[in-house]
């Protein structure tokens, strides 16, 4: 009882089956049915799309075809080119202090002015999470997350480690990244 004059429904099993539910084996084949119909069409449908039509089969032919990605998407994370070939970093030590998988690798040196920046800066993918706490933490917007995601395929675990040259890319290159986290963080870092 709720409240005192509500009663609270029971949920029933379905008792009440039907003939053809009940000699159970017809529902079988109809379930057999309905499964080799959907392997049959997307079978098919791999095998002769049809040539300009819309495809009603909602898989993605990769490699020869890739998902737009959002801009919310969180892949590898790189590093910030200025446009005087050097990066943005500062080498101030925050996203290596706050990853998660200790992932990030950074040797601070000085330049003859006082200006710090990363002599080294190692990004271990095979520890990366893909949290993006790099990118929102970085003060400078010198490391963002990117939409690059195959080149992290490899046989080897070497292959996943990346330095500061292999990390940097052009600002221009990453500009709707920056302009996205300055959304969804409220950056206004310059
Ligand atoms: S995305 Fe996360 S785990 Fe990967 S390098 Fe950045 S902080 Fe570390
Ligand atoms: S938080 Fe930004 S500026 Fe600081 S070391 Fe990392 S990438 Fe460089």
């Amino acid at each position: 009882m709720l409240n005192g004059t509500l009663t609270p429904k029971k949920v029933r099993p379905n008792i009440d089956l039907s003939l053809w539910e009940k000699l159970y084996i017809f529902e079988v084949v109809r379930g057999l049915y309905i499964t080799s119909r959907h392997f049959v069409i997307h079978l098919f449908g791999f095998i002769f799309p049809p040539a300009g039509k819309k495809r009603s089969i909602p898989t993605v032919y990769y490699p020869e075809e890739k998902v737009t990605l959002p801009e919310a998407y969180r892949g590898r994370p790189l590093l910030v080119m200025k446009e005087d070939k050097t990066e943005k970093c500062v080498a101030c030590g925050l996203c290596e202090k706050i990853c998660p998988g200790k992932a990030i690798a950074i040797s601070p040196r000085e330049k003859e002015n006082g200006d710090r920046f990363p002599f080294k800066f190692v990004i271990d993918m095979s520890r990366c999470i893909f949290c993006g706490f790099c990118e929102e933490v970085c003060p400078k917007e010198a490391i963002v997350m990117s939409k690059e995601y195959e080149s992290l395929a490899t046989y080897n675990r070497e292959n996943m480690i990346y330095n500061k040259e292999m990390l940097l890319r052009p600002e221009k290159e990453l500009k709707a990244r920056i302009d996205y986290v300055r959304r969804i963080y409220s950056k206004c870092n310059q």
